[in-house]
């Protein structure tokens, strides 16, 4: 998608601070972050929200989830951290390109805002 952020940083055309990467997956710091450890898990690929997730991607999805596992590795995230998916107007997703939260490094709060 040309005017999608998120493609926009898959293709290099805004720079981030890269984490990890995957032949399908990028990771990268979130420029605005909420916790000391706060890194954005994308796929490559452009899908808008969960709901559109193809069913024919099960294998995508699941390294999403694997990613995140071997990034909190990384980043020695020992006590534990939170893994967010903000889908849609209520639940808060502003780029309309499927993204995993993960945030890490302080002791978080539930329920969510
Ligand atoms: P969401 O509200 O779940 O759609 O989250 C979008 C996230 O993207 C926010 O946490 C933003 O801070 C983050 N973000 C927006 N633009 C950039 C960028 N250029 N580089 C890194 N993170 C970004
Ligand atoms: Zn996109």
């Amino acid at each position: 998608m040309d005017d999608c952020l998120f493609c926009k940083i898959v293709k290099g055309e805004i720079p981030t601070q890269p984490i990890y990467q995957t032949e399908t997956i990028y990771a990268f710091k979130d420029i605005n972050p909420q916790a000391p450890s706060h890194i954005l898990i994308i796929p490559k690929k452009h899908i808008d929200r969960i709901e559109n997730f193809p069913e024919t991607d099960k294998a995508l999805a699941g390294e999403i989830i694997l990613a995140a596992k071997a990034i909190a590795k990384q980043e020695n995230l020992k006590e534990g951290y939170r893994l967010v998916f903000n889908n849609g107007k209520d639940g808060g997703q502003e780029v309309e390109h499927v993204h995993l939260h993960l945030l890490g490094g302080r002791s978080m709060q539930w329920p969510p805002g």
